[in-house]
């Protein structure tokens, strides 16, 4: 009962970060647990955005950057966008914040206002509901079952807007589940959102680059480019170059409302980090095929899980399109074992099989469980051989 604010009192901490607490808890205590809990990928830094980031040390770019980032950067941004997504963008409407999670929250900060409504299909992210609770909105969630490979229809959409709703959250391909909203799907939730001018569409385009499906990516602003003024596109350096720990996210928006984003950001954390910046372009200026080096290694990944866990009694999952994670469904293994939810199967197949995983529940998704595949497929196959243990005792 320590007097904190409303605010604070509204939201949970991370989920996925407190099962990697736990799990190095128990790896601390001396037991042999595999982590498939995390959200980064296993491999290093490529080597010449680490020369680029000990070059800025050495060039002196130490100091105070413009709050919305080098100019430099910013342009290496419009570029990407230009070469990826066929999109043009000024750098009046572009900001660089301090990841991914900044972004979003230099967002939320400056288009929502308490009671507004915030459209979240499920299973989502697990920090876009709380994150809109701690600006006092209101999150509502649009559930998407495996039967419709966890995305939501044209349908659920019309259903969910009010007139209240101010944003939608699209993140494709999905973290946590792995699938992506094809071309005509976007097309038709654009057809929807046509109707509804009150609402803005924040694309978290974070795994972009991550994807193995026959078409090719397409997030919203490729697809309707009408909506152009009402579309928010949220990436970052992050997950595609290895680099969670850099802390570079950028945002391409409306001007007045990157403006807005700016403003939040100047009265916050002013610029990201100026090494961070310049590291980050050369990710983005620098040799792309190292991106399709590490997507080769997590299909291959992917591939090997999702057929071995089809064959794990009481659990189910379908084949993803991109990312790093797959989305089991538990439900029959959660009933044989007496699990009374994904949590508690999830506990127990930490205690007694020793694998961390996170429960579908912190993805608004009960009977389900994520496998994060950033590990080596030696970890996976010995990760698989104890659930499947686990499962059939
Ligand atoms: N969006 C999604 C869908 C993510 O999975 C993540 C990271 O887990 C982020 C955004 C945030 O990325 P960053 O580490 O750059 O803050």
């Amino acid at each position: 009962n320590y007097p904190l604010s409303d605010r604070v009192n509204a939201i949970q901490p991370s989920p996925t970060l407190a099962v990697s607490q736990k799990a190095a808890e128990l790896k601390a205590a001396g037991h042999d647990v595999i982590g498939l809990g995390v959200g980064e990928p296993d491999f290093d830094t490529p080597e010449f955005i680490k020369t680029a980031a000990k070059a800025a040390i050495d060039a002196g770019h130490t100091k105070y950057t413009a709050v919305d980032g080098i100019p430099q950067l910013k342009q290496a941004v419009i570029n990407k966008f230009k070469r990826d997504n066929g999109l043009t963008y000024e750098p009046s409407e572009i900001l660089i914040s301090a990841g991914g999670k900044h972004s979003i929250f230099n967002l939320l900060s400056a288009w929502l206002n308490p009671g507004d409504e915030v459209l979240i299909p499920a299973p989502y992210w697990v920090s876009y509901p709380d994150m809109s609770l701690l600006v006092g909105a209101v999150p509502k969630v649009i559930h998407a079952g495996i039967e419709q490979r966890y995305k939501i229809t044209a349908e659920q959409l019309a259903a969910a807007i009010t007139p209240n709703t101010r944003l939608l959250f699209i993140n494709s391909p999905s973290n946590p589940t792995g699938t992506a909203y094809s071309k005509a799907e976007l097309e038709s939730l654009a057809a929807v959102l046509r109707e509804h001018p009150q609402v803005l569409i924040a694309t978290d385009d974070m795994y972009e680059h991550i994807l193995w499906s026959d078409e090719p990516f397409y997030n919203i602003a490729m697809v309707a480019p009408d909506l152009r003024d009402r579309i928010v596109i949220l990436s970052g350096v992050s997950k595609a170059y290895a680099m969670t720990g850099w802390r570079i996210g950028y945002a391409a928006g409306p001007k007045p409302l990157i403006a807005a984003m700016k403003k939040m950001q100047s009265q916050s954390t002013s610029n990201p980090t100026s090494i961070s910046q310049w590291a980050a372009l050369a990710a983005l200026e620098g040799d792309q095929s190292i991106i399709q080096t590490m997507v080769a290694e997590f299909k291959q990944r992917h591939d090997y899980l999702v057929d071995a866990l089809n064959q794990i009694p009481g659990m189910k999952c379908i084949a993803g399109d991109g990312t790093f994670y797959t989305f089991a469904n538990i439900d029959a293994l959660m009933a044989a074992k007496g699990a009374s939810s994904d949590v508690e199967l999830c506990e127990m197949i930490l205690n007694e099989a020793k694998v961390a995983l996170v429960p579908g529940t912190a993805f608004g998704a009960p009977g389900h469980c994520r496998f994060s595949f950033a590990c080596s497929l030696a970890t996976l196959q010995e990760a698989v051989r104890r659930i499947k243990a686990f499962a059939e005792a």
